[in-house]
């Protein structure tokens, strides 16, 4: 009997195996043709600099809607792809869509924010300063209402041409954010040899900001060193507003999370602006 069940856990393995592989195969066909098909959607988050309750700026998330599968969350695409190297088409339509839409509601006479953009590894290697450029020239948006959000990993690959790339970046005038900060292996210390203006502590620090744990300990260390080098500190991922105070008391000077609003589609973020964010120093003070 044992032997019977052991093969049938083989079996349902290797089916459960095969299941997946199969749709991770359907997944990268369909993404292939995502862009053509007009599929991709940047949603907004928006950023609160919190000594002034100024809102300063929005990130840019990338949603796919599937006709079939409705929609895919980044967690499930992204890294296909990147392996695929379709990021690196993706990505620029990122770039391109966010600096039109920051510029457009610019025009439009909303308080002029800074558009942030998420990067990966492999848009390092392709042009990535030239489409930059051009996507900024195309829109018309000036070089710093946009900000490149990179992580860890991304500083660790290759270290001088990432180097001499923010530093062309830098030079264009463009922000530089290091992403999710703490989950790498990236030390402080290392990061002073990168032009960065902005570090960003990486919500699972702040979840726990109020429980007086070790993690609460790690974003005191982090909002104080970052400051140390001279760096704009921001926390993501802030849900309460017992985090928020903490926070406020500790230095931090900018939040990003569901306290202010959830990623929102332009549409929603712009009737956001237009409403909600006007009771942004009520939520500071
Ligand atoms: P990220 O850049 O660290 O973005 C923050 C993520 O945290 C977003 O997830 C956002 O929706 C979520 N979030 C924001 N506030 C809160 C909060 O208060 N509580 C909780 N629980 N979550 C919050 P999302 O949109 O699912 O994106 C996941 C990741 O996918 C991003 O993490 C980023 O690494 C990647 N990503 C998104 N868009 C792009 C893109 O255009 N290009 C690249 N390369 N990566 C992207
Ligand atoms: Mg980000
Ligand atoms: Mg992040
Ligand atoms: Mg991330």
């Amino acid at each position: 009997l044992a032997k019977e069940l052991g093969k049938n856990t083989f079996q349902f393995y290797r089916a459960d195996k095969s299941a997946a592989a199969t749709r991770q195969f359907m997944l990268e066909g369909y993404l292939r043709k995502a862009l053509a098909k007009n599929e991709f959607e940047l949603y907004y988050q928006p950023k609160m600099n919190i000594k002034t309750g100024e809102l300063i700026g929005m990130e840019a998330l990338l949603r796919w809607n599937h006709p079939e599968l409705g929609m895919v969350s980044p967690a499930d695409f992204i890294p296909l792809a990147e392996e695929t190297g379709l990021i690196v088409p993706i990505g620029e339509w990122v770039i391109q869509t966010a600096c039109l839409q920051n510029k457009k509601w610019q025009d439009e006479g909303f308080l002029p924010l800074k558009v942030s953009v998420n990067l990966s590894a492999r848009q390092f290697q392709h042009n990535l300063v030239d489409k930059v450029s051009l996507a900024l020239t195309f829109s018309g948006l000036a070089p710093h209402w946009l900000e490149l959000e990179i992580t860890e990993s991304i500083l660790m690959q290759n270290e001088e041409t990432i180097i001499s790339i923010l530093d062309d970046l830098k030079q264009m005038g463009v922000l530089i954010s290091i992403d999710d900060f703490g989950t790498g292996y990236c030390s402080l210390s290392y990061l002073k040899h990168f032009p960065l203006d902005t570090l960003k502590i990486a919500q699972p620090f702040v979840r726990d900001l109020s429980k007086g744990t070790v993690d609460s300990a790690i974003a005191t260390a982090l909002i104080t060193l970052g400051h140390s080098l001279g760096l704009n500190v921001i926390a993501e991922g802030v849900e309460t507003t017992g985090q928020l105070r903490i926070l406020q008391d500790q230095q931090c000077d900018e939040i990003q999370g569901y306290i202010l609003s959830k990623p929102l589609s332009s549409h929603d973020f712009a009737r956001w602006l237009n409403t909600e964010a006007s009771k942004g120093p009520e939520l500071v003070t």
